[in-house]
C-alpha cells in the first residue's frame, strides 16, 4: 500500500473519528494484500487512526458498503471507560470518505470486508 497517497486523500484525518494527527495514522487496507481484491489503490484503502485501525483489523469495527460505521456487539456491550465509550459513540456514524470520488472506499470490497466483520464480529 501507498500509505502516502492514502492518508492525503482523506484530507489526513481519521476516516472514523477525524483525528488529525499524522503520526497516529495509518492507511488500512480494507481486503488484504494476500488477497487478489486486495491490490494496493487509494480505492483499497482507509485513513484510520492507529486505534480504529487495530480495532478494523480485528473486526471489532466494520463499514458497511452505505459508509456507515458499525461497532461490534463485543464492543457495544461492554462498559470500560472513557475511550471505550469513545469507540462505542461511533457506532452508525458516518464514515468521513475523501471529497474526489474516484479515492472513495471501494463499495464492492467493503461489501466483502463487511460480509466477514458479520460473520467474525462477536
Ligand atoms: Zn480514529
Amino acid at each position: 500500500m501507498r500509505e502516502t497517497r492514502v492518508v492525503p486523500a482523506y484530507n489526513s484525518q481519521c476516516a472514523i473519528c477525524r483525528l488529525k494527527e499524522l503520526r497516529l495514522l495509518d492507511a488500512a487496507h480494507i481486503l488484504s494484500d494476500v488477497l487478489e481484491a486486495g491490490e494496493p489503490t487509494i480505492q483499497n484503502g482507509l485513513s484510520l487512526c492507529a486505534i480504529h485501525h487495530r480495532a478494523f483489523d480485528q473486526n471489532l469495527i466494520g463499514v458497511s458498503p452505505d459508509y456507515i460505521v458499525h461497532v461490534s456487539r463485543r464492543l457495544l456491550e461492554d462498559e470500560d471507560g472513557p475511550m471505550l465509550d469513545l469507540l462505542k459513540g461511533f457506532h452508525e456514524r458516518s464514515l468521513s470518505v475523501p471529497s474526489r470520488s474516484a479515492d472513495r472506499p471501494d463499495r464492492e470490497r467493503l461489501d466483502i470486508r463487511f460480509a466477514s466483520f458479520l460473520q467474525l464480529a462477536v
